[in-house]
């Protein structure tokens, strides 16, 4: 799983389905397109059917479909994948790497941390869990969520500052945690080393 990108994997596999529905329109009389038809039984549905599963980024234009992903207007797989890869990223921070260096549970965890899906006690209270303190654990002044706990807290700071010193790597401080990954996993030209740095953040997530 080293260096796996999961928004691209998914992105890719609704490109290629979406290639299903662009051969399906543009290639009607190929002997694949009939095989389709007969085993999904399309041939009473046609145009209407497909139609209404038409993806964005393609269109119909006198009676061809051209795609707008492309130059030429030919669908491409790898058009579409960049198109949603580029949606996704908007709307969950980035892509997520999996490495086998540290436990998958410590994995899964700064996973977690990168979709902000840990139980933060700002968490808890809009779950209407009022009997904790919203104040952050450690420093105990501020909201804890979790940019401020894995990020701003000056507890964890000072945890970031030992880390990268002792790695020899100058930082500036960080804002939210994508940031702090995204640092790390754009470090240098060495990919171990960028897997190593990336390893560690998690390591210090789940410690913290
Ligand atoms: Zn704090």
């Amino acid at each position: 799983m080293g260096g796996l990108v999961v928004g691209s994997l998914k992105a890719f596999n609704i490109a290629l389905c979406c290639k299903w529905w662009w051969r399906l329109k543009t290639e009607p009389k190929s002997l694949w397109a009939k095989l389709i038809r007969v085993i999904h039984r399309l041939d009473n549905k046609t145009d209407d059917f497909l139609d209404s599963r038409s993806r964005s980024g393609v269109s119909s234009r006198e009676a061809t479909w051209v795609s707008d992903l492309a130059n030429g207007g030919r669908y491409t797989v790898v058009s579409m994948r960049q198109a949603i890869d580029n949606s996704i990223s908007s709307t969950i921070l980035g892509p997520f790497h999996w490495n086998k260096v540290v436990p998958l549970k410590v994995a899964c965890f700064a996973w977690r941390v990168n979709l902000n899906r840990i139980p933060t006690t700002v968490k808890l209270h809009r779950r209407g869990i009022s009997s904790v303190d919203k104040n952050c654990s450690y420093c105990g002044v501020m909201d804890e969520t979790t940019d401020h706990l894995l990020c701003r807290c000056p507890a964890m700071c000072s945890i970031l500052d030992q880390v990268f010193r002792r790695y020899g790597i100058q930082h500036s401080s960080f804002s939210c945690v994508s940031k702090i990954l995204d640092f790390a996993s754009s470090l240098g030209t060495c990919p171990k080393r960028r897997r190593m740095l990336i390893s560690i953040c998690y390591g210090m997530f789940w410690c913290t």
